[in-house]
């Protein structure tokens, strides 16, 4: 999902559950201090280095890592999901090292032809997510 995130939290993300806020961030502020109190005044502000705290799961960091190790980890999470889909295929007419068959599924209906076309998209995907991975 692209990052909806274009203003005060541009580009951010929780690099644990991937919400994108609000998050909770320790600012500066000014502040008038009296012997007897204090007030604030002016516009707060925070840098990359800022605590960041995301209240949906509660991972802490800062605001660096909020925002610039998102795009590796949506990369990892992008390549392991690709894996996944590829490890949930059932197999078909296949031994496993034993020589024992291992048949998941009823051959499909095309039989070898499903399969190559399986592979084929397969083989799309793959250099599809490479370049998406690439321009990141
Ligand atoms: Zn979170």
């Amino acid at each position: 999902m692209e990052n909806p995130n274009t203003n005060c939290l541009e580009g951010m993300q929780c690099p644990n559950c991937e919400s994108f806020g609000p998050f909770n961030i320790a600012a500066e502020v000014m502040c008038v201090v009296h012997d007897d109190g204090s007030e604030t005044f002016g516009d707060h502000c925070w840098t990359s280095e800022s605590y960041c705290q995301c209240p949906q799961c509660g991972y802490e960091a800062t605001v660096a890592k909020f925002s610039g190790e998102t795009a590796a980890l949506s990369s990892e999470k992008k390549m392991r999901r690709f894996v996944e889909s590829i490890a949930a295929l059932s197999l078909w007419d296949w031994d496993d090292d034993q020589g024992q068959p291992k048949n998941e599924c009823e051959e499909p209906d095309d039989g070898y032809l499903d399969s190559h076309q399986a592979l084929m998209n397969y083989v799309e995907a793959a250099r599809l997510l490479l370049k998406e991975i690439d321009n990141v």
